[in-house]
């Protein structure tokens, strides 16, 4: 019988897509289902960027593009950033990749052996999970506790490092907490990386997914920190072009040497039209995306509003990205069952807190990328569940 590699055996498809595929399932067959599950905006991609690809396309940019991406668009993204984080990196210090996935993949694959260890925030953003398994690394986690707002306790994180740490990773604003990472949780940080050289990967695909007028700060600009971060980031997001599969990676020129390489050997390079199109996504008017932002925060008042509203349930108030991360634990029945009794018979898609780390039984995400409607509709539904449940 042929077997898959070894590497491949912990590396399960996502839960995430097997909840969709399950609400997808119901849909089709005539229920109504309202999807707080998937993590995309629930807008199309604005006109001037499907503009641009279009323009691209019949202007025959068509062929390879350079493999670290097309210059025009290095240099675009190295301003942006430069502007934005007030960090100093220079357009050849810039890859394009397919997405910020891609970029997880290059980091973790260009920089860890079998046995090193990486250490992630639990809750986090299932690809940190998995990815680091299929290089043989092992995966450590530093707690994010509800209690200080999904903060980074430094004293817990110091105590996860030992001599094989190489690789520490930072999400701001997270996926699934919403929380913002303060400056000077980013400053100590930094001087524990120093302290013990690791790299840095701060992903920070929500940073312009943000609200109350905050702002995220990037650790990559703190002194001697160039050298040693692996800066993530994409279009997906804010720009609602999860489907073009567009990113980068910002980091020094040792750094990038191998993710470059590695980009060539696994995609070649991003795809050039949807280079193009990410160009004028920078050059362009952002209106657009501005004004997702602010229902986002709209809809980010309701259903934090509406699940503390319920006995039985609470969630803290995101900062950022589009989702809560809801506390069910009074309800004594496990965030699985939980997300499969609200599905079947309330009809809302909801994803089990486990799927974000293995300690966050009792936490249900819920993704606030739907309309104010539905949001109003779910939190009714999920009221009425609840209900039901403690009878
Ligand atoms: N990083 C975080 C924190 C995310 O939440 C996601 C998607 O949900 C990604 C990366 C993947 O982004 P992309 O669509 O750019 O691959």
């Amino acid at each position: 019988m042929i077997k898959q590699a070894k590497r491949m055996e912990d590396a399960p498809l996502s839960k995430i897509r097997e909840i969709m595929s399950r609400a997808t399932y119901l849909s089709e067959q005539g229920r109504d289902i309202i999807n707080l599950g998937i993590g995309e905006p629930d807008y199309e991609t604005p006109k001037y960027i499907v503009n641009a690809m279009k323009n691209a396309v019949d202007e025959g940019k068509t062929h390879y593009p350079p493999v670290p991406g097309i210059p025009q668009l290095r240099e675009s993204i190295a301003k942006k950033l430069n502007k934005e984080s007030h960090t100093l990196y220079t357009p050849d210090e810039i890859l394009v990749t397919n997405g910020v996935s891609h970029g997880i993949f290059l980091a973790i694959m260009s920089f860890l052996n079998e046995g090193d260890e990486i250490l992630i925030p639990s809750p986090a953003y299932l690809a940190y999970m998995t990815t680091p398994k299929i290089a043989g690394a092992v995966v450590k986690y530093y707690d994010l506790t509800e209690e200080s707002g999904y903060q980074i306790d430094i004293g817990n994180l110091e105590s996860q490092i030992t001599p094989k740490t190489k690789m520490i990773v930072l999400i701001s604003p997270n996926n699934p907490t919403g929380t913002i990472l303060n400056e000077d949780t980013l400053k100590n940080i930094s001087k524990i990386a120093i302290k013990n050289d690791l790299i840095v990967v701060t992903d920070e695909i929500y940073k312009e997914i943000v609200y109350d007028g905050k702002e995220v700060a990037s650790i990559a600009a703190l002194p001697g920190m160039k050298e040693r971060t692996i800066l993530l980031n994409g279009f997906s997001k804010y720009y609602a072009m999860t489907g073009w599969r567009l990113g980068y990676i910002a980091s020094c020129k040792e750094l990038l040497d191998p993710m470059m390489r590695l980009i060539f050997y696994s995609v070649t390079s991003a795809n050039t039209f949807v280079q193009w199109a990410g160009i004028e996504a920078l050059a362009g008017d952002d209106n657009p995306c501005k004004d997702m932002v602010k229902e986002y925060e709209r809809r980010r008042n309701l259903i934090y509003e509406g699940i503390n509203s319920i006995a039985g349930i609470s969630c803290i108030k995101p900062e950022g990205a589009f989702y809560v991360f809801v506390n069910i634990k009074s309800l004594g029945i496990t965030s699985n069952d939980f997300c499969n009794y609200i599905l079947e018979e309330c009809g809302v898609a909801t994803i089990p807190g486990h799927v974000f780390g293995e300690q966050e039984e009792g936490y249900v995400r819920m993704s606030y990328a739907n309309s104010y409607e539905n949001i109003e509709k779910a939190i009714e539904r999920i009221r009425s569940g609840v209900e039901n449940l403690k009878k």
